[in-house]
């Protein structure tokens, strides 16, 4: 017999090395086997597993400890306080992305109809969270993967977002509107040869949502290139980027013409998204 404290004594001690955070890890995943949070554990440290629940137990930990991400065991993950559904399909939602939401949602007025586009939406959390942050806004989201989609499209379900249409489409390929107010993107942007793309969760999320040629700025080139074209006057690109890309991004947006280029930096202070406007 075990009881939850013991588990999580043993559970821990069996992530500490594959894992950051092993005791979060440990928490979670038994509060996944037993559908329960994490305040019960506390309060029933004594209480005693079933065989059944240990075996499942062992097998999710089993996962962790091979470096599967927390996010793909548990299948979901929080961004901008709500949960989203995710699967080896897609990015797992990051807390520096949230700073892309943070600089659109000023820039998409609150009571009237304004269109923007999320270029490779992946899960969907970007265009979901603005969908429902912003109900007048007219809001495409694009990937060239089906199989993200169709996690996006959950999403979108599961929040009601009748402000969003998905659609299949490599970068604007398929996009014949030339009106929008605001693209924004996470693009990949990792180089080939980083070596974090060999560490944590990075190893197992889509490369196509990763890695991109010329040093990881080939995509952000593209979509600032073909923005130009589909951008009202005056209208907004927002780009996620790496840490240290802000010169390389900011002589892209120059290339491309844009003005009031600025940069943002992310709560750990790194340079992270680019923000310019179409000849306003
Ligand atoms: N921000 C992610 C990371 O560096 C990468 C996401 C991306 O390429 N868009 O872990």
């Amino acid at each position: 017999m075990q009881d939850i404290q013991s588990a999580l004594t043993e559970a821990s001690r069996i992530l500490a090395e594959s894992s950051d955070s092993p005791e979060l890890d440990a928490e979670i995943l038994l509060c996944l086997i037993l559908e329960k949070n994490r305040s019960y554990l506390r309060s029933w440290p004594k209480k005693q597993l079933h065989a059944q629940q240990r075996l499942q137990y062992k097998t999710l930990l089993t996962k962790r400890q091979q470096g599967t991400p927390i996010a793909y065991i548990t299948g979901q993950r929080e961004f901008w306080s709500r949960e989203f559904k995710v699967s080896p399909d897609v990015l797992i939602p990051r807390p520096d992305t949230e700073l892309l939401i943070e600089l659109a949602l000023p820039l998409i007025p609150k009571d009237k109809s304004c269109k923007l586009i999320d270029l490779g939406t992946g899960s969907g959390a970007i265009a979901v969270t603005l969908a429902t942050e912003r109900p007048y806004a007219q809001i495409i989201g694009t990937d060239s993967s089906e199989a993200a989609l169709k996690i996006a499209k959950q999403n979108a379900d599961h929040y009601h977002c009748r402000n969003l249409r998905l659609l299949q489409s490599f970068w604007f390929e398929q996009i014949a509107d030339t009106d929008f107010d605001l693209v924004i993107s996470n693009p990949p942007y990792i180089a080939a040869n980083d070596p974090h793309l060999q560490q944590g969760d990075l190893r197992f999320e889509p490369h196509s949502a990763l890695v991109a040629d010329e040093n990881g700025l080939k995509d952000i080139s593209v979509i600032a290139e073909s923005a130009c074209k589909h951008l009202k006057e005056g209208g907004f690109l927002l780009i996620e980027h790496g840490y240290n890309q802000q010169p390389q991004v900011q002589a892209i947006f120059e290339s491309f013409d844009y003005a009031n280029i600025q940069t943002h930096s992310d709560l750990g202070g790194n340079p992270r998204v680019t923000v310019g406007q179409w000849h306003p």
